[in-house]
């Protein structure tokens, strides 16, 4: 008879085995403190709430949270996550997306909603990532989720791909209330989850569908926001 051992998890950075999957010392070292303008998550010089550009161009979203920056450890973790079938990242990343939310002292939200992938995409990767990161969030925070609030029903090219100006016309009208959930979010507070931030296209556009499908304040909570050139 083989006895096996129980093995203790291994940080999925650092390699050191007495760790969970992300063990302190490396989120304490990769995820420093960063000033973000509160209202749409860009990195400021100083703790402001807000950065120059919102009071003239706010977005759709009332507050940002979360953003570790999209740099090492944090882009190969969540490209394992979202392109490699690495769902058990899903955990891990979740809680830092969880302590980010805690942090900032974000309102506790009536329902926690995912950027929906369009259909085919979901099909081919299997899962949709940013939801898994929202249900655990919401699980752990005891708020509603519901993946399918918000329909996705274009694939549209892969924003990565645009340029910024055609990120926002690619988008336009991409995301639809699903009208078949009974739930309605007329007047509720609703926080919707995506995994990487860049230009905030995506997340200003599924914020004014959830806006125009009676939502009275929108939260982005992102895990993890791209750095602007200039960081
Ligand atoms: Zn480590
Ligand atoms: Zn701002």
């Amino acid at each position: 008879m083989v006895s096996r051992l129980r093995l203790r998890g291994q940080c999925a950075v650092c390699r050191s085995w007495d760790a969970q999957a992300l063990c302190s010392d490396c989120v304490a070292r990769f995820e420093p403190p960063l000033a973000r303008c509160r209202r749409c998550g860009l990195r400021t010089a100083v703790a402001v709430p807000m950065c120059g550009a919102c009071p003239a161009e706010a977005p759709p979203f009332e507050a940002c949270s979360g953003g570790c920056d999209y740099a090492f450890p944090w882009d190969r973790l969540i490209a394992d996550f979202k392109f490699n079938g690495r769902l058990e990242r899903a955990a891990p990343l979740a809680q830092r997306l969880l302590d980010a939310v805690q942090r900032d002292g974000a309102p506790r939200p009536a329902w926690v909603l995912a950027v929906p992938l369009a259909p085919q995409r979901l099909a081919g990767r299997g899962y949709n990532q940013a939801w898994e990161l929202a249900r655990r969030v919401a699980r752990a925070l005891g708020c509603r989720a519901d993946a399918q609030r918000l329909d996705r029903p274009l694939a549209g090219a892969h924003q990565a791909e645009l340029a910024l100006a055609q990120r926002l016309s690619n988008l336009r009208g991409a995301f639809v209330p699903n009208a078949s959930r009974r739930v309605s979010l007329q007047g509720l507070h609703v926080a919707v989850v995506d995994d990487v931030m860049t230009s905030g296209a995506t997340l200003r556009e599924a914020a004014a569908a959830l806006r125009r499908a009676g939502a009275a304040r929108v939260d982005a909570w992102v895990l993890a926001r791209t750095p602007a050139p200039a960081d």
